[in-house]
């Protein structure tokens, strides 16, 4: 009997196994259990070997980890070689595969005429096709999908039993006689692509249900139709993602490499962040500020129907206000899009998993995913040592929850900022699901330390014991997990905000840590937060914070209540030491006059790398001794840019020079932590390692120190990762602890 562990559930592999098999004249049968798939054959040594063999070449998306080999069990029975029903087995645990864009063959059948699916937009097979979102339990089996409501017809149940159809075994088959159906809300007519393409030549915006939630679509080079979406949405300047018909136009608009290309195409399908062409002919208020657009392909039957029959790029973002959830139901997209949308393109496959479009970027010679969600969720990660089961519940915005069973961890698609209610309910709406497709059953749970966050109220409402995980902690555990690495290593965790064990806001971190445990060995020198969240949305506030820590004169900063902050630092009421990192990129970003205040979470330090000219002489920025700790020490640095903007030196020339400056001196912190320690592996980790420039400069003036460099790639550097962190670090200490309930 083999056990084959990997992505080998909803990816067509049982129909490849039999296929094999009866080419091999072997008996037997295959099917899916709880934790894979177990292959039971029967026949001559040579064949049975090469059966073995051929498990690990099987076509993508399936790919094989493991086989295991147990003594035969109760033989299947008969001759020949069958998919047999699945099995549910208590001990191992489930895996659930990700989303899968339209592929290649389903494609040419939508668009043939002669075909039977001929436009049809559920088309897909066993080699693509909605999975997570439209599983409800596991193993993956059609009974246990939305799809159960559509029995298949006589046409549909003949591919699906045939062993040479690309259907066999398809679980999501459909055709227009049988599945689910598309259909324009209040259209009579009945062509809802024709009445979508009609309201968006007028300048509209339509609501399109999609595969993991309601998308909001517009013609992304109508200025003034984006401007609506934008006041419809409350969303000033956050950057749009734009969906192409094809990659020719694609290519026309954005600068593609192999590494892109190759992400754009994938069966995951992402949005993928692409530098712009000078002589785009999108509107500026697509992304404004940015030199990148978040470029994506259709993914699903409708979605390639309707860019299609457009011809033309659309902004394609996700069905919400504002940091809200993605809308699911076609009762939420009628009620909180329908009065301001000029269409709703709806459908009756009802959406149990929801999940917004993945976000990409390559940096460092890898694609690296910002927003994790539709083509990569759940996905599952080896905790590297077996623990009881734990759930997590991430960070408070780019919130994501995480829950682990055995030494597997599994972590959730992107549900939104925890301040609204509708993220809270999703959010346990998504745990509920998550502890069901796994059979988990946590015994305690993970959270923040800060007191004050959503997401410790939502982890002590749960009644189970609560573990306070500090904030880049997670960040470096996170990293750690992903990279399949045991720790210590030197942590460079650097973001925004996490809350520190001393009560003050950290955020430019280097801690040697490993799962159980850090300590921090360095900081960027602390200076003062003055009014909470107004400085995170303010930077001016901390270009005078970090002016007056400089030696220099504050006045030069020209806002309403500048004189008041000046004072609140002076005497210190009202301020908190921060030794944030992304507070030293919006104080730079305001200091250069590039932005004094932000309206969406890191758009000062994403502006300001956008703006860094190709090379720059690095400010001087040293590492100096205080008291326990190392710290980067930024006072000259600051003085210098003050200099440079003074004698007119351009801001890009500024944002190159200061981006050189913090790779040199994460360098050398490492170096001086490396001295002590002897440890010679980093992790660079937190919000800013999303920053491409950063990572780069960093990873390269590490790799020529001798360092091994551990960067994040299939979960966000961001916060977005963080749920992953908190559960290793829960699981290993609760693992640690004899006595606890298993
Ligand atoms: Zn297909
Ligand atoms: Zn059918
Ligand atoms: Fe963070």
């Amino acid at each position: 009997m083999l056990h084959v562990r990997g992505s080998v559930q909803g990816v067509g592999f049982r129909p490849y196994v039999y296929r094999t098999a009866v080419r091999l004249g072997i008996a037997g049968g295959v099917w899916n259990a709880t934790g894979g798939v177990v292959v039971d054959a029967e026949g001559e040594p040579e064949a049975l070997d090469r059966l073995r063999a051929a498990l690990f070449e099987a076509p993508l998306p399936a790919r094989v980890e493991n086989v295991e080999e147990t003594a035969a069990g109760a033989t299947v029975g008969g001759p020949g070689f069958g998919i047999r029903p699945s099995r549910v087995e208590n001990r191992s645990t489930p895996r659930v595969p990700a989303d899968l864009a339209t592929c290649a063959s389903c494609l040419r059948e939508l668009f043939d005429p002669a075909d039977r699916r001929f436009r049809y937009p559920f088309i897909a097979c066993a080699e693509c096709g909605p999975r997570y979102t439209a599983v409800l339990g596991t193993p993956y089996d059609r009974a246990r999908t939305s799809y159960e409501p559509f029995p298949p017809c006589p046409a549909c149940r003949a591919e699906y039993d045939d062993p040479a159809s690309r259907r066999f075994h398809a679980q999501a088959i459909a055709c227009p006689d049988c599945g689910p159906r598309v259909w324009a809300d209040g259209d009579g007519s009945n062509d809802p692509v024709a009445a979508a393409v009609h309201a968006l030549r007028a300048g509209g915006v339509v609501a399109v249900r999609g595969v993991g939630g309601v998308h909001l679509a517009c013609d992304a080079s109508d200025e003034r139709a984006v401007g609506r979406l934008r006041a419809a949405k409350n969303r000033a300047d956050k950057p749009f993602a734009v969906m192409f018909p094809g990659l020719e136009m694609l290519g026309r608009e954005c600068v593609v490499d192999a590494l892109a290309l190759a992400a754009l195409c994938g069966p995951e399908s992402p949005i993928v962040l692409l530098p712009r062409r000078e002589s785009t002919t999108l509107a500026p208020a697509v992304a404004p500020g940015l030199t990148e657009i978040g470029a994506f392909l259709p993914s699903w039957g409708l979605q390639h129907l309707l860019l299609a029959a457009y011809g033309a790029p659309l902004v394609m973002t996700s069905g919400n206000l504002s940091d809200e959830p993605i809308a699911v139901t076609n009762e939420e997209a009628r009620a909180r899009l329908g009065a301001w949308c000029d269409l709703l393109l709806l459908h009756d496959r009802e959406i149990p998993g929801r999940a917004d479009d993945s976000v990409v970027r390559v940096i460092a010679h890898a694609p690296r995913v910002f927003r994790r969600a539709r083509g990569h969720a759940p996905g599952h990660f080896d905790l590297g040592f077996a623990a009881p089961d734990v759930c997590a519940v991430g960070a408070d915005i780019r919130n994501t929850l995480c829950i682990t069973r055995g030494r597997e961890a599994f972590l959730s698609p992107h549900i939104g900022d925890l301040a609204g209610l509708d993220t809270q309910n999703a959010w346990a709406e998504t745990r509920e699901r998550m502890e069901r497709l796994f059979h988990a059953r946590p015994t305690a749970v993970a959270h923040d330390l800060h007191p004050g966050y959503h997401g410790t109220a939502l982890a002590l409402a749960t009644g189970l014991p609560a573990l306070a995980v500090q904030h880049h902690h997670a960040h470096v555990a996170s990293c750690l997990v992903e990279n399949g690495h045991p720790g210590p290593v030197i942590g460079v965790a650097w973001d925004g905000t996490g809350y520190g064990t001393d009560g003050t806001v950290w955020g430019g971190e280097f801690l040697v840590a490993d799962l159980a445990r850090f300590e921090r060995r360095a900081r960027l020198r602390p200076v003062a937060l003055a009014g909470g969240d107004a400085a995170v949305r303010e930077g001016w506030r901390m270009a005078i914070a970090y002016l007056m820590d400089a030696g220099l004169d504050p006045a030069r900063i020209d806002a309403r209540g500048a004189g008041t902050v000046a004072r609140m630092i002076s005497c210190g009421t009202g301020t908190v030491p921060t030794s944030s990192m992304g507070r030293l990129f919006d104080a730079v970003a305001a200091l250069v006059g590039l932005r004094g205040a932000s309206t969406y979470e890191g758009q000062a330090a994403l502006e300001l790398e956008a703006l860094a000219a190709r090379d720059g002489e690095p400010y001087v920025l040293p590492v100096i001794r205080s008291g326990e700790l190392l710290e980067l020490d930024p006072r000259a640095m600051i003085r210098a840019v003050v200099a440079d903007v003074d004698a007119g030196v351009g801001s890009a020339e500024i944002s190159a020079r200061f981006h050189a400056a913090l790779s040199v001196a994460l360098a050398a912190a490492c170096r001086a932590i490396r001295d002590e320690t002897g440890l010679r592996t980093v992790a660079l980790t937190g919000g800013c390692f999303g920053n491409r420039r950063l990572t780069e400069l960093a990873a390269q003036a590490l790799g020529a120190d001798g360092f091994e460099v551990l960067l994040h790639s299939r979960v966000p550097a961001g916060d977005g990762g963080l749920a992953l962190g908190q559960a290793a670090v829960a699981a290993r200490r609760i693992s640690d602890v004899p006595g606890h309930p298993r």
